[in-house]
């Protein structure tokens, strides 16, 4: 068996008193609290691994359909068009809303993508510690690239986009629009069950070997 680096124990204030505590390993599905106030500083998910890889690969489906199928379809005198994301960012483009366009490629497309990839990435490169240093990189660039991804800009940008459409013919979602918020569910749960700590254990340095 290989043993990994652990990281030192970690010094932390807790959040709702300001009590200096030095936080102990903590067993999967267990909770650290704080000793005097109660508030949970840390909880250990039972299956730090297994279940945020499981939401991953299914939100790079979900996102593959996202982008493939069609966001919404509009029917105006007898014509029927529909648009999938990259083609509402190119017409948005194409109409002098080049900012707008901006917005939805990055937060719709490079971001989320970008979120999925890179987290795939560290959760099949640490199944097998100890994993390469640039694993621990690509979780750093992960957690820089959440923030923007299927953020609120994005779900403005298309329901301003649906309301212009609207105005000028009868719009029905696709299952595009439905992988886009089915996407926002699983975005949020990888995050949630994900435990960056339970990666960076796995991780090995190079300049400690
Ligand atoms: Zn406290």
């Amino acid at each position: 068996m290989t043993e990994t680096i652990a990281d030192p124990v970690e010094t932390i204030a807790c959040e709702e008193c300001d009590l200096l505590l030095r936080l102990p390993e903590v067993p999967p599905g267990a909770k650290a609290r704080c000793p005097r106030c109660g508030y949970t500083l840390m909880s250990s998910s039972s299956d730090p691994l297994n279940r945020p890889l499981a939401l991953a690969i299914a939100a790079a489906i979900t996102f593959i359909v996202a982008h493939t199928t069609p966001l919404m379809g509009l029917s105006a005198v007898g014509r029927h068009a529909s648009t999938t994301i990259a083609g509402g960012a190119l017409e948005m483009w194409r109409t002098g809303e080049q900012l707008t366009a901006v917005i939805i490629a990055f937060c719709a497309g490079i971001a989320p993508g970008g979120y999925i990839l890179f987290m795939l990435t560290v959760l099949i490169a640490v199944r097998r510690p100890p994993a390469p240093q640039w694993v621990g990189e690509m979780l750093r660039w992960g957690r820089a690239i959440k923030p923007w991804s299927m953020n609120e800009v994005m779900i403005l940008g298309i329901l301003v986009a649906l309301i212009k459409i609207a105005e000028l013919a009868t719009v029905e979602a696709g299952i595009g629009m439905y992988a886009v918020g089915a996407l926002m569910v699983l975005l949020t749960a990888i995050s949630i069950t994900v435990d960056p700590r339970e990666a960076w254990k796995r991780i090995a340095w190079a300049d400690e070997q």
